[in-house]
């Protein structure tokens, strides 16, 4: 990230990340390096829940600027004088001038409870433990798993977090997503050929990683069956 900030600023321009896959999951020093803001969601490694409220980070050097435009709406205006309804707008010079109204309090209660987990635990041990889960996983895949599964993911842990996408190429007619939950209670998540595993650091186990293995190397060699019966069928038909 503190490469494309510095090409970006090269040619003038200013840098937002998508941190929807990182939030929760890696830890990167956003005021260090230079990133000019950020947006994402709380529902995946932060655990508050499908549809839970979006984040927004404003690098502090652009809190005081008045030449950056705002949406700005109540909950961005000076809290002192926010009832004089004065015909000026007095924003508020941190980054909660970027609020615009009441934010839906369901959602503030779950997104509450689970960082007030995040708040409790030492990120630095919970990226290590990522790491070790992660590479548990590649390990497992690597050793237990046929040719047809490959991790397309880079294999430096420094340049992924606590995630494999897979490209699973047995038995190419049956979705992985829907044998999985049929018959081992496993939710999948599939992108055409590709099955996205993350090992969340906050709560699963190694077991649960291996029992993830477990389930698709059934898969493929159920898949590797039925296809071999495909073309015995056939055979004997023709
Ligand atoms: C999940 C995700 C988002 C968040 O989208 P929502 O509209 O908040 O659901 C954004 N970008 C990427 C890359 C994502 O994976």
């Amino acid at each position: 990230m503190k490469a494309i900030a510095e090409a970006a600023h090269k040619k003038g321009c200013k840098i937002g990340v998508d941190l929807a896959h990182s939030i929760g999951n890696v830890f990167p020093n956003l005021h260090q390096d230079e990133i000019n803001f950020t947006v994402w969601c709380h529902y995946k490694y932060l655990n508050a829940g499908p549809g839970a409220i979006a984040g927004l980070f404003v690098h502090e050097k652009h809190h005081q600027n008045p030449s950056i435009p705002i949406l700005a709406g109540w909950w961005g205006h000076n809290k002192t004088m926010r009832f004089d309804m004065a015909s000026e707008y007095s924003a508020i010079p941190t980054v909660e001038k970027w609020q615009q109204s009441n934010p839906p309090i369901w959602q503030l209660a779950s997104l509450r409870a689970s960082l007030e987990i995040f708040e409790s635990v030492d990120l630095k041990e919970l990226r290590e433990k990522s790491i070790r889960l992660t590479h548990y996983l590649e390990k497992l895949i690597d050793e237990l798993l046929p040719d047809d599964v490959e991790i397309i993911t880079p294999r430096d842990p420094e340049q992924r977090g606590s995630q494999l996408s897979l490209k699973v190429k047995a038995g190419a007619k049956a979705s992985v997503e829907d044998w999985m939950h049929k018959n081992e209670g496993i939710i999948c998540d599939s992108r055409g050929e590709i099955i996205r595993v993350a090992p969340a650091a906050l709560y699963n186990t190694y077991e649960d990683v291996a029992r993830f293995v477990y389930a698709l190397r059934k898969f493929c060699k159920t898949h590797q069956l039925e296809h071999q019966q495909d073309k015995l069928e056939l055979r004997a038909r023709l």
